[in-house]
Formats: structure tokens, sequence, C-alpha cells
């Protein structure tokens, strides 16, 4: 009995963390984070700053995923020195940004993002007319650090030298419910800067988790504001959602709160495409698991597959003109890129890489072993051919052509050689290959395309039928 109490007080004692001021602290034992998933150039940094007499903690991000024993994809640190005091104690560091300065630390491929704590909005700040802040840099305390950040549970600050987290605003215990609290009036914050909502949504999805009520109440109302978020910033947070692991909880939710019109209104069209839901729907699936095992996710192919049937539609719409393949094609890529891509920010090199994914889709049709080389040397030639299976995946090209086509992307050249031989070989034994007329006038059927081409070997369970090269 005794015992039993003693080890009760003894367990309380190590799972309560101490707290100190608003602060708590939690120990190794109680926060539970695994050094070996802990960048070495990040504890460097601390090191090197504490070293010198500076406060340095990772903070951000990183400490939300190392809390939950995932392992980051970047390290942030946070110090109470100074940019012009940090970048001389590293070899490779700079000053960069003119709003808001900080240090990047570069390690090799690594950047170690610094930052001197910063103090929140004072209400003398610059604002707009709807209370989203222009200008915020002055720096602050800790606590004032803590007290500017988002969610509590992006608040967290790991001194990886002592091991242990500092905690102002009791987001290790909202972290482990997975519940996205606002740190302050949420309102105020999210008219502060409207993309906290976005982050809002990523987070909970993100987590499997759910916005704490009253930070989700003023959501609705405050949607609108969205608009006056730069398109860059937009962009990029868009992007974030869309390869949070869970993507398609990520846009439930987005619609639920009143927000996707404001953040993807290209959705809601493609949506409306036949056939759109489903490749939206395996799109995003595709990306979640390609996010869940740690492989990263092209803007591009993204985007060029969420854009799909729009391009595909109207593609079909060109060739029902009578226009040649190609130049419908092209026609079909230039008018939803500027309805849908050129209001976004989206950076000219993954629209061309899109229209690339896009352009090679007509020449997967044929498999003509003299092209087949020139195909396998442009650089979207895997993406094009990952492409490939989702429209196989959503019955709109031959599934077994489809699969020729990935072993050959991911075959060594012996191997291509070999498989590009052996076609020539199959479509010699087949007989002359059929003049392209002929090919023209079968291009609505694609399954039968694929079978007269030498894909011998289809299934033939192609449906609509995209159109051929010419
Ligand atoms: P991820 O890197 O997965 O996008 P993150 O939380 O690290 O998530 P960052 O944009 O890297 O997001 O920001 C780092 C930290 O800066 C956040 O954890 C948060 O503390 C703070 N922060 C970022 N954006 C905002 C914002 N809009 N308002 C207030 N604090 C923010
Ligand atoms: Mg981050």
């Amino acid at each position: 009995m005794i015992k039993n109490t003693i080890r009760t007080f003894v367990s309380r004692l190590f799972a309560a963390p101490v707290q100190k001021d608003k602060r708590r602290i939690y120990s190794q034992e109680q926060h539970k984070i695994d050094r070996r998933l802990v960048s070495r150039n990040a504890i460097k940094v601390c090191e090197v700053l504490q070293q010198k007499g500076y406060d340095a903690f990772i903070v951000g991000g990183a400490v939300r995923d190392l809390v939950l024993g995932y392992e980051p994809k970047d390290f942030d640190v946070a110090t109470n020195a100074t940019p012009e005091e940090i970048r001389p104690l590293f070899r490779r560091a700079r000053i960069i940004g003119r709003r808001f300065q900080l240090v990047h630390v570069v390690f090799g491929q690594e950047i170690i993002e610094t930052s001197t704590f910063r103090a929140p909005s004072q209400g003398n700040q610059h604002t707009d007319a709807d209370g989203r802040i222009l200008n915020d840099n002055v720096f602050g305390t800790q606590q004032e650090d803590a007290a500017r950040r988002d969610f509590t549970l992006n608040a967290l600050y790991y001194d990886p030298v002592r091991e242990i987290v500092i905690d102002y605003h009791n987001g290790v215990a909202d972290l482990k419910n997975h519940l996205v609290r606002m740190i302050g009036d949420p309102e105020t914050r999210f008219r502060e800067d409207p993309v906290r909502m976005l982050r809002a949504v990523r987070f909970a999805s993100k987590l499997n988790g759910t916005i704490e009520p009253a930070t989700q109440a003023p959501i609705h109302q405050l949607a609108g504001l969205i608009k006056n978020v730069p398109d860059s910033r937009l962009f990029d947070e868009t992007l974030k959602l869309l390869t949070c692991g869970n993507a398609i909880v990520a846009l439930e939710q987005l619609r639920k709160e009143g927000l996707h019109e404001n953040v993807l209104p290209l959705i809601d069209q493609v949506l409306r495409q036949p056939g759109g839901e489903q490749f939206v729907q395996l799109t995003l699936e595709r990306t979640d698991h390609r996010v869940r095992s740690g492989k990263s996710v092209s803007p591009s192919f993204l985007f060029a597959a969420l854009l799909w049937r729009l391009v595909d539609v109207n593609w079909k719409k060109n060739l029902a003109r009578k226009e040649h393949t190609v130049p419908a094609l092209s026609q079909a890529a230039d008018l939803v890129i500027d309805t849908h891509i050129s209001k976004m920010a989206i950076q000219r090199r993954h629209t061309a890489d899109m229209r690339e994914i896009w352009f090679m889709q007509p020449r997967f049709e044929r498999r003509i072993p003299k092209q087949i080389w020139r195909m396998t040397e442009q650089p979207r030639f895997r993406a094009a051919c990952d492409f490939l299976q989702l429209r196989a995946a959503c019955n709109e090209f031959d599934s077994v052509l489809a699969q020729w086509w990935m072993d050959l992307a991911d075959a060594t050249p012996g191997e291509r050689t070999e498989m590009i031989d052996g076609l020539t070989a199959e479509q010699q034994a087949a007989g002359p290959a059929s003049p392209p007329r002929k090919r023209r006038k079968r291009r609505s059927n694609a399954s039968s395309k694929s079978r007269t081409t030498g894909g011998g070997n289809t299934t033939g369970n192609a449906s609509s039928g995209s159109p051929a090269a010419s």
C-alpha cells in the first residue's frame, strides 16, 4: 500500500513538467525526444551560440515533429544573439532578409535558419484595413518570441545541450492531444495574418487532429481575407497543404471552413469535369502515399495531375474541330495555364515541366522504336511515365502498355536496349507498320491502337481513349 503510494508520487513527480513563471520545462524522460533524429548541424549551431554565452534553441516545426517521434525535414534555431553577432561565429553564414533579418548557417546541403527572438505585435504595427500586419521586425525576449508564434504546438523550444523542452503555452499537451490552438485571440491573429487559417487546417490534417473550437470559430467568417495574401505566399502554403501527407482530409476541411474558394478555386472546376473526381482523388492518394513514405513530391507533377482533366477535355474539343494533335494539345494547355495557373504564383519552370509531362502523353500511344530513345532522354520522361500510370489507373490508358513504359523508365541502359530491340522484332513479325492515316482513324480507341502498334500483350482495358499522336 505504502509502496504503491510512493510509486504513484514518484511517477507523478516525473510526469509533471517543472513549472517556472509561465513556463513548463520538460526533461528528456518526459518529452522523450530521440536525439538521433536531431540534425547534428542544428545541435552544432546551438552549441556554438551557447558557448559564446547566448541562449539558443531548436524551434518550430522541428520540435513539433521530434516530440511526436518523426524525423523533421528541416531545422530552425532561435537565439537572443542578433544577426550581426551570429554571422561571425560560423564559417559559412549569411544574413538574409530585408524586412526581418535572419542568418542562414550553411553546412553542405543543409541550411540551419537561425533567427533572433522577435517580439509580437504591440498594437503599433503597420497594418492594412483588415488588420493584416505589414511589418513586424522588433527583437524581443524568448517569452515574447513564443507569444508571437501562431499555435501552441509551434511554440516549443528544444535545447539539445540540456535536452529540455521549454513550453510557454501548454503546447506539449495540445500536441499530444493533436489539438491546434491559437496563441492569443484567434480573430485578431487570423486578421494579422490570414495564412494562419490555412496553417490551422494543415496542422490539423497532418496530425489527424482537430482545430480547437475557439480557434476554429472565426475562420468561416474571415475566410475571404485570404484574397489579401500575396500570390507567392498563397501558392507556397497551398503546396504545403497538398503535400501535408493527408491532402484529402485537408481539402475536405478547407471546404468545410469555406476556405477552398479562395485557395484552390480550380479544384471545383476540375471536379466538375468527366472523371475529374476520380483523377483528383487518385492524385491526392498517391501524393499522400509518397509523402508518408518520405519521398519528395514535385509541384509540377502535382499540378499537371490536378489540371489534367481540364486539359484533356479542351484537347478533345480542339481535336473535334479537326485540329492536329500537338497544336490541339498546346492550345488546351495554354488555355488551362492562362485561366488557372497564371493567377497562382507557380514558377515558370514548373509550368514548363507541366507542359512537358502533358506533351509526352500522346507519344506513349505509339511505340516507335526510333523515337523511344529520344523520349527517354527527355528530362521529364520518368515523371511523364508516372503520370501515365495515373491515367491507366483511371482507365483512360491501357494498363499493360503503361506498365511497359514504366518498366522502360526503371530499366538500365542495357535493359532498355533489350526492351526496344524486342519491340522492333515483335513489330516486324507482326508485319509492316500501319500507314499514318489508318492510325489517325483509330485514335478514338486507345486500346485497339496499342494492339496494332506493338502492344500485343495488352488487356485492352483502356476506355476513354486519349487522342494519339499524329
Ligand atoms: P513546416 O516547416 O512543416 O511547414 P513549420 O511550423 O516549421 O511547419 P514554418 O513556416 O517553417 O512552419 O515556420 C516555423 C515556425 O515559425 C512555426 O512553427 C511557427 O512557430 C512560426 N510561424 C510560421 N508562420 C507563422 C505565422 N504565419 N504566424 C506566426 N508564427 C508563424
Ligand atoms: Mg519549418
